[in-house]
């Protein structure tokens, strides 16, 4: 896939009317009281916005938020998202009552230069999520240029973030282009030895990823749940560690992938166990595969860490997807942890792709020591994978 993607600074948009699909897809209370317990995503869409009304173009900015599946869902309603980006911008946010209705399409055909205009929740509509061209056209119809800067939904070929490009100019905004800029620099054009670390909780959720790492990286480092899965197909006891016995193939499939083209590929030397899933289990720490019964593998041992932080330390560039275990319980947190301090003390490009991952990152306080966390979980999965994403495909080549 090209990554070198025409962005919002290589078209005229004085005097125009922009179309932007923003990831407006905020965390809401479940009270459905309309609070957003997380504005980061609307934080995150504001440098774009602001140099868009900057240059003198009238904004439409639209997103998805949670699943309404083509039906209105006043619990979905993105209005607290207008009165939340209203404060943020320190302008009025004019809040259309649909997508492509009669109130969208009277609003966004007033909209002045300067002014902001948020559509309703683009699902509202039964064809956004299947990319229907009808859709897509009648949201082109309102603008002039497309701007996407929804990372988070740029694997999802839908109206908003792929259809419409069909009818107008379409080009990245900031947020796009910076993670185009490193993950997609990262995979293609890396600063070297690039090492990647890998964990999470399952093999069969990061199939994609490790084949794809295993084609590009000197370094593969595996942690986390899947570790046990690989552990098993070599003969290890994993006591009631998470395994999946249809997966232990292929995890013997990447050890041999990995030695045919001379990738180092580290896994668990030692384990810390719980005998429980909980916070409050008792621990034991042993060698890898030797794991008693009764107990589950839930951190990288100490050994482990020790292995992994060295090979962090003289890389050029780190991809880390996939805590290194429960980090959720902090018994079983140090693994992750340590991996988090190593990427921050290392002089690597450090990339953090994932939900969780970048979760974790910003919990155990490194984020700001990272190069690049990224902001789509999913999107930045299958980007790993290298997938192609729809929503990137789209936009105009340099
Ligand atoms: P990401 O969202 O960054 O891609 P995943 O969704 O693959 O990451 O995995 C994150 C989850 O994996 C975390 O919730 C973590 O608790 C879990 N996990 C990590 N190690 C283990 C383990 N040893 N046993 C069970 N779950 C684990
Ligand atoms: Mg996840």
């Amino acid at each position: 896939m090209n990554y070198n993607k025409k962005t919002v600074k290589d078209v005229e948009v004085a005097g125009k009317k922009v179309l932007l699909r923003c990831d407006f897809n905020v965390p809401m209370a479940k009270d459905g009281s309309g609070v957003i317990t997380d504005d980061k995503r609307i934080r995150a869409a504001l440098p774009t916005i602001q140099y868009l009304l900057a240059e003198g173009a009238a904004v439409i900015a639209c997103s998805h938020m949670g699943k309404p599946k083509g039906e209105v869902k006043p619990e979905l309603s993105l209005k607290p998202v207008a009165a939340r980006l209203s404060e943020l911008l320190g302008q009025e946010v004019i809040m259309a009552a649909d997508v492509v209705g009669e109130d969208a399409m009277a609003k966004a055909a007033a909209l002045k230069a300067g002014q902001v205009l948020l559509l309703e929740n683009t699902r509202f509509e039964k064809g956004e999520t299947k990319n229907d061209p009808e859709l897509a056209k009648a949201m082109a119809s309102m603008a002039e240029v497309y701007v996407s800067d929804a990372f988070g939904a740029v694997h999802r070929a839908h109206a908003s973030t792929a259809g419409v490009a069909d009818y107008l100019p379409a080009v990245s905004g900031f947020l796009i282009q910076k993670e185009l800029d490193f993950i997609g620099g990262a995979l293609a054009n890396p600063k070297r030895p690039l090492v990647a670390i890998l964990g999470g909780s399952k093999v069969s959720s990061k199939i994609g990823v490790i084949n794809n790492l295993l084609e590009i990286a000197d370094t593969v480092i595996i942690g986390g749940g899947m570790a046990y899965t690989f552990s098993a197909a070599q003969g290890g006891k994993i006591g009631n560690s998470l395994f999946e016995a249809d997966w232990q193939d292929y995890a013997n499939e990447m050890v041999a992938k990995a030695a045919a083209k001379g990738v180092k590929l580290l896994l668990p030397v030692d384990t810390v166990c719980g005998d429980k899933f909980g916070p409050d289990a008792n621990t034991l720490t042993v060698e890898a595969g030797q794991i008693p019964d009764g107990w589950e593998g839930m951190d990288i041992g100490p050994k482990t860490v020790e292995l992994y932080c060295a090979a962090v330390k003289d890389a050029g560039t780190v991809i880390w997807n996939g805590p290194m275990g429960v980090f959720e319980f902090p018994a079983f947190a140090a693994g992750t942890e340590a991996v988090a301090e190593a990427l921050s003390k290392t002089d690597a490009i450090t990339i953090i792709g994932g939900g969780d991952s970048a979760a974790a990152v910003q919990q155990l306080g490194y984020a700001d020591k990272m190069t690049h966390i990224s902001t789509g979980g999913g999107a930045s999965l299958e980007f790993m994978e290298g997938k192609e994403l729809p929503g990137v495909a789209c936009l105009l080549d340099k």
